[in-house]
């Protein structure tokens, strides 16, 4: 069996001291259980600390987000070719708080997954509906034209990971059932195969919305879903110790 991905996104939660401190505690936790590739996405600020304790311990270093561009006049951005000097192995692009609070779109996200594989990153690459558009039935729609226009210009299925991540789910409590989340962990592996052919059916598909320690077996047991990205209870070590070692 192939080992499932956790990533956690600390998001804005922590200082950098204490990104630090549980960057610490995901070595151990990553280093006494198997079966999973573990990584973390912490703030910009606390990336280079983190990059030094995760350095040979095979936690995986993600940014929350990367532009597109190379360099220049481009005010709190940071280029995708500063992360990889900072050790940076995955970056999560179109987030649904990026869409939502910074008015990231989809052509901007297809950029950002365009320079993260130029500069051998992986693309962690975010889709998901809004509560308003389940309601009105557009989940399939949304997704599919997301997941489109996200890989429209990438080249290399090996350098990307795509995470299911309805919003009404994220931070929400409300989780999306795991047979919900097959249904469109399905739609995308389609997508994926139409777009890169058999390579497509290699692409790590995840899922994220509010998994912590309690509720994460019913994802893990399906084989679609290839592993979670986790916000808030990627935060808590007791969390992050239930999911990757069942404890
Ligand atoms: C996320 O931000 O990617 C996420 C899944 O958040 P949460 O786990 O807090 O819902």
């Amino acid at each position: 069996m192939s080992k499932k991905l956790f990533f956690g996104n600390w998001k804005m939660y922590l200082s950098d001291h204490e990104a630090v401190e549980l960057a610490q505690a995901y070595v151990e936790i990553a280093s006494e259980c198997d079966g999973w590739i573990v990584g973390a996405a912490p703030s910009f600020t606390a990336l280079e600390r983190v990059s030094h304790l995760f350095d040979g311990s095979g936690v995986m270093l993600a940014s929350q987000d990367g532009f597109w561009e190379e360099d220049g006049a481009f005010t709190g951005e940071i280029s995708m070719e500063t992360l990889k000097e900072l050790n940076v192995k995955f970056v999560i692009v179109g987030h649904s708080e990026q869409r939502q609070f910074r008015g990231v779109t989809d052509e901007m996200v297809a950029r950002q997954v365009v320079s993260a594989l130029e500069h051998g990153l992986t693309a962690i690459v975010c889709v998901g509906e809004t509560e308003d558009e389940k309601v009105a039935g557009d989940r399939e729609a949304v997704v599919r034209r997301q997941v489109e226009a996200a890989l429209a210009h990438a080249e290399d299925p090996g350098h990307i990971i795509v995470a299911y991540e309805p919003r009404w789910a994220i931070g929400t409590g409300e989780a999306c059932t795991p047979e919900e989340a097959v249904t469109v962990h399905a739609l995308i592996r389609d997508l994926l195969e139409e777009r890169f052919g058999k390579s497509g059916a290699k692409v790590p598909i995840l899922y994220g919305g509010s998994v912590n320690g309690e509720n994460v077996d019913g994802y893990l047991k399906e084989d679609l879903i290839g592993g979670v990205l986790v916000g808030g209870a990627s935060t808590s070590k007791e969390d992050v110790k239930k999911i990757i070692c069942g404890t």
